[in-house]
């Protein structure tokens, strides 16, 4: 998951024809699907959520025919009967969030609180509907909203070396947000493996070419790294860094980027091809770039 920035609704959910079906859903206090039918959906509002999000899922960052996802769903909540949904929030632009067919069809209607939250039964009278405002967050929802500014994302999740997704320090809510999308479901996992697998066999390879014409003398000294490998390695990097946003799994790669011999040291089947160094010594020259390179590395890259 990674942060998004909404800012002003799609001028279609701010119209008069909008409003005037939003009315007819608010006095029928219930959302009909035949009555009310996609009463958000218009070309428009999906083009400018797939743009906020950079054509990706919302909740498993991957790259994406866009869905519009209701994050609090509108027609009914599961396991709550007596609740008929959010129905006020069909059309409300924070509500809706960018989502694969996968993640928006496995959370169904799901959407617990802390056990401190107390569930909204019905439209908020000062129409404070946005996903932020204070009436909804003090529902203390446990499924981590992209557009909310204090549901960071890193704080709550975090990555194994082998991509897989984990609860960060034990989070309630980031083990509600895996478990509600199944943000560890395989096919997932091995998309974003292939994510760090470029990353890490790019960067063996430009040591090693780097060391092939250095490989009697031990250790290496520092000039020669900053001199040969260095340069390479912070180019690969900053090309990395260039796209990041447009480019799936940023939440990942960012974790990769700052604590990546972590992710090195742990990373399956490492060869060095004709290398003669030892894993010791070429984790030392990997851990030296990555070291210069953080120390003035962009600050949005930093967590
Ligand atoms: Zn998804």
């Amino acid at each position: 998951m990674n942060q998004v920035n909404y800012g002003e609704p799609p001028e279609y959910l701010k119209n008069n024809k909008f409003f005037k079906r939003l009315d007819q859903l608010l006095q029928a206090k219930k959302y009909n699907k035949n009555k009310h039918y996609k009463i958000y959906s218009d070309t428009t509002v999906t083009n400018k959520l797939a743009k906020i999000y950079k054509q990706k899922c919302g909740y498993c960052e991957s790259i994406t025919k866009p869905h519009c996802d209701h994050y609090r769903p509108i027609g009914a909540i599961n396991k709550e009967e007596r609740h008929g949904g959010y129905y006020w929030l069909a059309g409300e632009w924070t509500n809706l969030v960018c989502s694969c067919s996968d993640c928006n069809n496995i959370k169904g209607t799901k959407f617990l609180l802390d056990k401190k939250g107390k569930r909204i039964p019905k439209p908020p009278v000062q129409k404070e509907w946005k996903a932020n405002s204070k009436s909804h967050l003090n529902e203390k929802p446990l499924l981590l909203h992209p557009g909310v500014e204090d549901d960071v994302p890193n704080d709550h999740l975090e990555f194994n070396a082998q991509s897989e997704i984990f609860p960060k320090k034990e989070s309630a809510r980031g083990r509600y947000t895996i478990d509600t999308c199944s943000l560890d479901r395989k096919a997932l996992n091995l998309r974003r493996k292939h994510r760090i697998d470029v990353i890490i066999n790019n960067i063996r390879r430009i040591v090693n070419i780097c060391l092939e014409k250095n490989i009697n003398s031990s250790p290496i000294d520092e000039d020669y790294l900053q001199k040969t490998v260095q340069p390479q390695f912070n180019e690969f990097i900053k090309d990395i860094c260039q796209n990041l946003e447009e480019r799936e799994y940023v939440l990942l790669v960012k974790q990769l980027l700052n604590n990546f011999m972590y992710f090195f040291d742990n990373y399956n089947s490492i060869q060095f091809g004709k290398i003669k160094k030892t894993p010791q010594e070429i984790k030392e020259i990997v851990n030296y770039c990555w070291n210069q390179w953080f120390q003035s590395c962009p600050e949005n890259i930093k967590l």
